[in-house]
Parts: C-alpha cells; structure tokens; sequence
C-alpha cells in the first residue's frame, strides 16, 4: 500500500535509540507533535545490542564471582555451573521488559511509532519504506538519530559461527571453551572480563601499545595487570594479518609479528560506523566526514536547514547512550527556539563495567600536561579502604587532576578517574566537580560516608590539600 498524502509533523526523528526517542520524548515535553520512526527494534543498539545485554551478562559474571568467593564470609556453595542459555533467557526477559515499557511510555507522550526505514528526501520530507509500502511524511524539523553498527575488518569476515562482532557476541547460546577479542577498547576489555568470569580463556589482541587506549595510563596500566592476574591474555601491538579455520572447527588467527593464536570463537570489537546506508536520498547532500558521519554545530544542526543530528551517527563525538540523550535535548531545544548550552564534550562521564570497574570524567593526566596546564596531581589505591576489604575488591584506586595555583596549591578539578568495585555509581561528585570548575580546597571538606567506597576520592581531595588522613 502507498500512502500519497503526507501525515504532517512538527517533528519527524528518524531512529527509535536512545538519542531518537531521547529526541522524540523531549520534543513531546516541548508541546510539539512529534513521528518516530523506527526500522527495527525500539530502544535501538543499547537496549536490544549493547549497554543492556553487556551489562546484564557483566552483572551474571559479578554473580559468578561473589559466589566464588562465598567460602570467605563462611558461606559454602556445594556446586557453581552457568546455564549460559537461561542466562539468555533472562536478559530477553529484561530487554523486552525495558522495550515494553518504553514503547507505553511514547504513547503516553502522543509520540506516534512509524515503523519502517525512513529516508531524508529534502529538509521537511522524509519517505517510510515498510512491507506495507512507502509513506510520506513532512514536518517542521527533522531530527535524524540512525545510529551506528560494528566496524568490520576484511581479514576477519562475520560467520556467526567461528567469528562474531558485538551484536552476535550478545546472543551467544554457549560460553566457548577458547576465544579471541579482538579491540582492548570498551567493549571488548567488558567482553574479555565477563567471559573470563564465566569460564572461558579469553586473549585480548589488541593493535595499539596499550589496552582502553582512551583512558588515562594509570587506568590501561592497572587493568592489563589486573586481567593478567586473572589469566585473561593480553597481547598489545598485536595487528591481526589473517586467519584460517583449525581442524578442530575453531579459528588460527596470524598476527603481524608471524605467531598464531588458536580459538574456538572470535570476537571482533574494533570499533563502530555510523549508519547511514539508505539515510538519504541521492539528490540530498548533507556535510559529513570521510567516515560518513554527519557533521552538525553545536546546536547539532545539520547542513540542511531544519535538520539536526544527534547520537552516534554525529561525527567526532563519543558514542555513549548519554551523550545522545544529551545531544537529543539540544537539538529540540534549538528547533523549538528555547536553546540551551551545547553539550560539554570535555566533561563527558565514562563507564567500564569490566572487573575492576572504571568511571571517569574530564581530562587524564597526559591531555592536561599535552596542553600545557600545570597539574597537581593525586591517586590513591583503594587496598586500604574498608569497604572494599569487606567486599573483597582491593584493586584500584582514585587519581585526581588538578590545576596548579599560582600559590602551588591544588586548584579547579580537571579530571577524576575511578577503578574499583561500583566505580561508576561513585561518578556523580566527581561530574559536579569537574562541570563546575571546582578547586580541590572548595569540596575537600564533605564528607563521604564511613564504610564506604567513595572515601578513597573523599580522601585523595583531601591529600589535595595537604590534609590527607590515611594518605598524604
Ligand atoms: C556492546 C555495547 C555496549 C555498550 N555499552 C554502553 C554503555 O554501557 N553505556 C553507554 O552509554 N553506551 C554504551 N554503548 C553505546 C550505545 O549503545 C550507543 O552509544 C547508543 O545506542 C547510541 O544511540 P543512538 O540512538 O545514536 O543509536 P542506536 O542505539 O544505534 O539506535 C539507532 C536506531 O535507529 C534505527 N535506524 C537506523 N537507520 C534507520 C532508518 N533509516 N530508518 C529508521 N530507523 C533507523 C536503528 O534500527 C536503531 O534502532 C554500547 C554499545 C555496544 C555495542
């Protein structure tokens, strides 16, 4: 069936992930008639492909641990085995849980869900392509949030079977014996971590010269010897050349330096693409960059008029849920002409849900030096703080990067980098602290509560200040 007559819209968001529906419900706040439209699955790569499911199955791996670990609270567990199938079966249960509700939660806003692959014909026009025909749609502005897909590599072709990316990983139906993870970045040291919990032996090949290449380098540095004392390999300026099948159904994979490595499974998680295959129209040229990512102002506008972009599908920003969201409130807030700040890209929060957890915001200590800043700088391992002796998690630590004063005095908090157990739940001080430009003096002061895991960044600020308690 082709619909002729456009349904008009004051807003039209083509991509139902986060940023999109992000877009779609604020645009609704906002008073506007808003069209959704999504080509596959509401709640886009982070509910049904990535932050849900990864830390589902992180969280099944933290189970795993706690009860390994039973015997030193006098606890005995007579037998441990995972049931990796109903492990699946419950994280189906929590996504479609999570899309239902979402999906009641567009409608409550009067969001109308298109279903379909949408296609920018111009600014205000957009066709929806489903197996009920093509239909048109106008409006006043469009938001266009399609989102991104793995990255592939040639030497290293998807199978489902001996080689998967992120989103084969996530449906697994076993735990393999051997696997590669090819890419130590995010994902692939969260794939590495909970893999290892479940009972694989798992090597990390990773190109560069260190793993999580984007953290600071007392993060990479603990980690890689925290993994390592796990028994999780990790081979750095590993470049992966090729790879043929073993006689045993897995994979050989060559490295670059002439070794091999043999595995059951191979993962590869090597980065992310925008996905803009089909987006636009042919006589449609929106500026991208060489990667085909869309390229917007600040207020995420596009080069067309009335057509913004938010999510990962923009060029150059970090591709995390949040930061779509972010981007999404931006965007309606400049169509609905009540603009806010732009998005502060240098204050963006950071989770790691790998074992040990990493959290962090703001400027590591080589971007601060790279650019000049003179820095004070502290890092306190959480070994000495109660709360994790109690859990059993001493790897960590807290570093702060401060501003010098002109006095020598630790001033404005540039960065804050967490490792440790429940890292990321410790992160909201910190985001204060760096996205209001506080001296270390000015929160030295509160008080963190005894036990608890947030005394290590209460204690190294106020080391800051020379009034360390258990570290100076
Ligand atoms: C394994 C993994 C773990 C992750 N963990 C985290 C995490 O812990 N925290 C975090 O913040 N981020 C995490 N991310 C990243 C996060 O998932 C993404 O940043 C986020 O999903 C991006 O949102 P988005 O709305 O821009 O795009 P997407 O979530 O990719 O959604 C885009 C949607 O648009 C639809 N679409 C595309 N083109 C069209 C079209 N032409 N017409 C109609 N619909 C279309 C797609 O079907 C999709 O549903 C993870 C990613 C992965 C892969």
């Amino acid at each position: 069936m082709t619909e002729t007559s456009p349904s008009h819209f004051d807003v039209v968001v083509v991509g139902g992930g986060p940023a999109g529906y992000g877009a779609a419900l604020a645009a609704s706040s906002a008073g506007k008639s808003v069209a959704l439209v999504e080509a596959e699955d509401l709640g886009g790569t982070c509910l049904h492909r990535g932050c849900i499911p990864a830390k589902h199955f992180l969280e099944a791996a933290s189970v795993v641990r706690s009860i390994g670990d039973a015997a030193r609270f006098g606890i005995n567990v007579l037998d441990l085995s995972v049931d990796f199938e109903a492990t699946q079966a419950a994280k189906a249960l929590l996504v479609n849980g999570i899309a239902t509700g979402l999906a009641k939660l567009l409608k409550t806003r009067k969001v109308v869900l298109v279903a379909g692959h949408g296609r920018l014909l111009g600014p205000g026009q957009v066709e929806v392509a489903s197996v009920d025909g093509t239909r048109a749609l106008s409006a006043e502005s469009i938001i266009l949030a399609p989102g991104s897909v793995p990255r592939s590599l040639e030497a290293l072709p998807i199978d489902e079977r001996r080689m998967v990316n992120s989103d084969g990983f996530l449906n697994l139906k076993a735990i393999p014996p051997r696997v590669a993870i090819v890419g130590g970045g995010a994902i692939g040291c969260e794939f590495a971590s909970l893999l290892s919990d479940l009972g694989a032996s798992v090597t990390i090949l990773e190109g560069l010269p260190r793993l999580l290449a984007g953290c600071d380098v007392d993060v990479s540095r603990l980690i890689t010897r925290s993994f390592t004392k796990r028994g999780i390999g990790v081979q750095v300026n590993a470049m992966v050349t090729g790879q043929q099948p073993s006689a045993t159904g897995g994979t050989i994979l060559n490295l670059g330096d002439d070794s091999t490595v043999e595995v059951d499974l191979v993962v590869v998680s090597v980065g992310r693409v925008p996905k803009t295959t089909g987006l636009l129209a042919e006589s449609v040229h929106l500026e991208m960059d060489d990667q085909g990512a869309i390229l917007v102002d600040d207020q995420q506008q596009t080069s067309l008029p009335g057509v913004y972009a938010v999510g990962d599908v923009v060029a150059g920003r970090p591709q995390l849920a949040h930061v779509g969201f972010a981007e999404a409130l931006v965007a309606v807030g400049a169509l609905a002409g009540t603009p806010l700040p732009p998005v502060n890209y240098e204050a963006i929060p950071w989770a790691i849900y790998c074992h040990p957890e990493i959290a962090y915001l703001g400027l590591t200590e080589a971007q601060a030096v790279a650019r000049g800043i003179p820095v004070t700088v502290k890092k306190d391992p959480i070994g000495g703080n109660s709360r994790a002796q109690i859990m059993g998690e001493t790897d960590g630590f807290a570093k702060i990067i401060c501003e010098t004063k002109a006095d020598g005095a630790a001033g404005r908090v540039l960065g804050v980098h967490l490792v440790g157990p429940r890292a990321t739940e410790q992160l909201s001080g910190p985001s204060l602290a760096v996205n209001l430009g506080l001296e270390a003096e000015e929160i030295a002061n509160f008080l963190a509560p005894h036990p608890s895991l947030s005394e290590t960044y209460g204690e190294t600020l106020l080391a800051l200040t020379g009034r360390g308690l258990h570290v100076h």
